[in-house]
């Protein structure tokens, strides 16, 4: 099957597999040409690990300090008439690398959400790992089931308290407009937090715990975002903004609870991924940030920032730096005042019309087709591409 992006507004419906294998061979390229991490995690646990900010979490470890991984996340196969999601490509291919480089790497496919998911992880724990000394905690999901209560929460993208106005671009169209999103109601704020707060962070801890497969001492890690001033409506100080503090509550009590655990909150850079460019206003934002960063030099993508996450932070010798709240900061090069300035500048500057001038609109664009394994030097486009490429250790649930 020859396959070719079909975008539908802020979603790529196909995806290739041979760019993403692609895609993930440049990640690993990129972990092994620097330095072997010092303080090496054995085994990790990554729940969220087939895209983003998560499969960069696996691609490190494993590849930067020879760790056992195991992957959990929900993707959908391809077969002989449709491609399947990039993250099972993605997932695909990480096995094929890892087990051609000697290391252990197994994948879950489901809700990371149900109890059935962690007993599957906690059975193959105990059978092939024996423990898990960093667990990962990076999903980005719209719904969440509550696995003891059945009930679905939806998590919503909305300011608290007043409607908020920005200016926006559309990505197909590239036109700059202003977009007004209404404030949440009801239960969104209650929901959001369901779904992308720290609870079944929590659970999972917890499950992993009494069924005694945490190594006595371990780290786990969630991911957070904070941004600039002119998102904080929509994102900081709107419903996902709570969600991500409930997050820092869970570090906290996760801390406290196990004598030989510590839980840290990451806050990372505002970057283009699947989960990024459904939230309105961040893609014009991301847009000028990449224009700034990468003029500046500093311009990182996932596996960058991940690896900076490690080195400087979960494997450093000293332990991780931690700001005034006790978060690890790697959105600190985003964050730096000259960085804000001029995208700040820029961002009262820019119009449809001098968008592909003064922000990197070109940029964003292509990764986000990056994404879905398109536009990538080496990939063949025209060639038959195999859309039923499969996960080694999924093999016999297909
Ligand atoms: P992403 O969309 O690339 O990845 C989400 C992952 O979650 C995928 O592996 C997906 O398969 C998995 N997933 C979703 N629902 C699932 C379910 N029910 N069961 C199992 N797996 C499921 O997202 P991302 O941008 O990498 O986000 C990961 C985390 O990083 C989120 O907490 C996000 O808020 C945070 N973050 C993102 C950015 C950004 O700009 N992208 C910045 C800072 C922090």
């Amino acid at each position: 099957m020859k396959i070719a992006p079909k975008i539908r507004g802020f979603i790529c419906t196909t995806s290739h597999p041979d760019g993403c294998a692609a895609n993930v061979r440049s990640q690993i390229d990129y972990v092994k040409s620097q330095p072997e991490l010092t303080q090496k995690p054995k085994n990790v646990l990554v729940i969220g690990s087939s895209t983003g900010y998560g499969l960069a979490s696996r691609i490190v470890p494993a590849f930067g300090a020879g760790a056992s991984t195991i992957g959990v996340f929900f993707e959908k196969p391809g077969n002989e008439r449709k491609p399947g999601s990039a993250g099972w490509y993605n997932s695909a291919a990480f096995e094929k690398e890892a087990h051609a480089a000697g290391l252990y790497a197994k994948s879950f496919n489901g809700d990371a959400f149900s109890d059935d998911m962690k007993q599957q992880v906690i059975e193959t724990i105990k059978a092939d790992l024996g423990s898990i000394d960093l667990i990962v905690y990076s999903l980005a999901s719209p719904r969440r089931t509550d696995s003891r209560s059945g009930e679905t929460y939806k998590s919503v993208l909305k300011p608290i308290g007043d409607a908020f106005t920005q200016k926006t671009v559309n990505t197909d169209t590239e036109e700059v407009t202003t977009v007004s999103i209404e404030p949440a109601e009801g239960d969104d704020v209650k929901n959001t937090v369901k779904v992308m707060g720290g609870e079944d962070w929590e659970w999972w801890i917890t499950a992993l715990s009494e069924a005694g497969v945490l190594a006595e001492s371990f780290q786990t890690v969630a991911y957070s975002y904070i941004g600039p001033e002119l998102t904080f409506p929509i994102y900081t100080n709107g419903t996902i903004g709570k969600a991500k503090e409930d997050l820092e509550k869970s570090a906290k009590k996760i801390t406290d609870t196990y004598a030989g655990g510590t839980a840290f909150v990451s806050v990372n850079k505002a970057l283009v991924t699947q989960a990024s460019s459904a939230i309105p206003v961040v893609p014009l934002y991301i847009s000028l940030l990449y224009k700034v960063m990468k003029e500046k030099g500093n311009h990182e993508g996932c596996i960058e920032q991940i690896q900076r996450l490690f080195s400087d932070h979960l494997s450093a010798a000293n332990g991780p730096e931690l700001d005034e709240k006790g978060r690890i900061r790697i959105d600190d090069w985003e964050m730096g005042d000259e960085v804000q300035a001029d995208v700040h500048e820029l961002w009262d500057k820019v119009t449809t019309e001098n968008l592909g001038e003064i922000s990197d609109i070109s940029g964003y664009k292509s990764e986000f087709l990056r994404l879905f394994g398109f536009g990538i030097d080496g990939v063949d486009y025209d060639a038959e591409a195999d859309p039923t490429t499969g996960i080694p250790s999924l093999a016999d649930a297909e």
